[in-house]
């Protein structure tokens, strides 16, 4: 059986810590890499790496040994998970090699530990955000295990939806992946139009396990209590995230609705751009509101707007490579597979024909949605791709949060035009 409750994998993790039992590592990216270390650092032994690339099997980091799932069929050793992402694929393949005995990555991650090689990512060091992400990353893990129990024909479960509430923000960074940059004229969304798209979709799926409140600056949209409040009345949602980059306090009626044990807010600290990061999470904190700080130095860069021209097998490998090609996004009445794809167009960024969604607004049966949304999220590779850098998962190559005096031009396509 596969713990459910926080605590109780917490204490089988403090067992392992004190005891110095070995353990495995299911995956070896770029997450499986911190919680390499951060076990190491911390006296946990491994035993061995699991991986299914079969590029990395039979090879060595550090010692230890990178071996294909198969080699550890029914094992009791505990399996440390290094990914980070979506849960129930993986505790599948975990639970078909009869292995249960199981840690998600967060609790490595939020040990004290130094990594050493370049990474954008912390968790911060307060400890107050360190329970807030082993608690958001606990949501997801026992949501997954609950849902290993039903059929994979019977359900329609999406890791994450992206609500984008603004294309307004209070920073203009030139290379941010959300393309805010490009909006000479940054509306919030129609709430009305914005929470009719939900319900469609919302009525459509089985269980959305992040629901993500997102921008431009999500805290400058003053119908921003509305959308929380809102989404709260889903329960088929396992926790709602709204992102911000930490400029803007909240607002006491914005904090009331926040306070709610599925609500957490993660705080993107960019350095000085984000000058109110410490301030907006102490605030949070002490109304006592889960918030996560994120201590962001590169980006990937995949910002930039224009037709790559690639054939059909490089945007194919572009988009297997990319960690946004399930990462759905509702905007302007449609739900997109992916976030460059609703910005793109919203801002006309591609000729319109390779627009791909699903219509939320206007009336649609019920079976058809849900074929949509599946046809959708089956989708091998998207048309805009070929307009897109892509995001692979190692690929933090660029200062986070550059500032652009002003919006960035690019090709807007009003009619109908084929890429070159
Ligand atoms: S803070 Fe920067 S990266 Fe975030 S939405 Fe605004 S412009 Fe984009
Ligand atoms: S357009 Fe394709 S490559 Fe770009 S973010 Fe979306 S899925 Fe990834």
């Amino acid at each position: 059986m596969i713990p459910l409750e926080i605590d109780c994998v917490r204490s089988q993790f403090q067992e392992i810590i004190l005891s110095k039992r070995s353990v495995l590592l299911f995956g070896f990216g770029f997450i499986g890499r911190h919680v390499f270390h951060a076990l190491r650092q911390n006296g946990v032994p491994i035993q061995a790496i699991i991986d299914n690339d079969t590029e990395k099997q039979g090879m060595k980091y550090e010692g230890v040994p990178i071996l294909p799932p198969l080699s550890f069929l029914g094992s009791d050793v505990p399996v440390v998970i290094g990914i980070k992402g979506n849960y129930r694929p993986i505790l599948q393949e975990l639970n078909s090699l009869r292995l249960e005995h199981i840690i998600p990555h967060s609790f490595p991650l939020t040990l004290d530990h130094t990594i050493p090689f370049s990474s954008p990512l912390t968790w911060g060091s307060d400890s107050r955000s360190k329970q807030s992400f082993l608690k958001l990353d606990m949501i997801h893990f026992s949501n997954a295990a609950r849902q290993l129990k039903l059929k994979e024909s019977e359900r329609l479960t999406l890791r994450s939806v992206d609500l984008v509430v603004t294309e307004k923000c209070s920073l203009r960074c030139a290379d941010c992946s959300n393309l805010m940059q490009y909006f000479a004229a940054p509306r919030h969304a129609d709430f009305g139009q914005a929470i009719k798209s939900l319900d469609t979709l919302m009525g459509a799926v089985d269980f959305v396990e992040e629901l993500r409140l997102l921008g431009g600056e999500p805290f400058i949209n003053p119908e921003l209590d509305g959308y929380v409040k809102y989404t709260l009345s889903y329960r088929n949602v396992g926790a709602i995230v709204l992102y911000t980059n930490g400029t803007v306090i909240p607002t006491e009626t914005q904090m009331r609705a926040l306070k709610h044990e599925k609500i957490f807010v993660v705080i993107s600290d960019y350095g000085d751009a984000s000058r109110k990061a410490d301030e907006m999470a102490n605030v949070l904190w002490e109304h006592g509101i889960s918030a996560i700080m994120q201590h962001i130095e590169t980006w990937q860069d995949c910002a930039l707007l224009r037709c790559y021209g690639r054939t059909a097998e490089e945007n194919r490998k572009i988009f297997q490579s990319c960690c946004m090609r399930n990462t759905p996004s509702v905007k302007d009445g449609k739900l997109f597979r992916c976030p460059f794809a609703s910005n793109v167009a919203a801002l006309r960024a591609v000729p319109p024909e390779l627009n791909q969604y699903v219509e939320l607004i206007n009336p649609i049966e019920s079976a058809n949605l849900i074929q949509g949304v599946k046809g959708l999220m089956g989708l091998s590779v998207l048309k805009v791709c070929d307009y897109c850098g892509g995001r692979p998962n190692n690929a933090f190559t660029i200062p986070a949060a550059r500032q652009a005096p002003h919006p960035l031009s690019y090709t807007r396509f009003e009619e109908e035009r084929a890429c070159g």
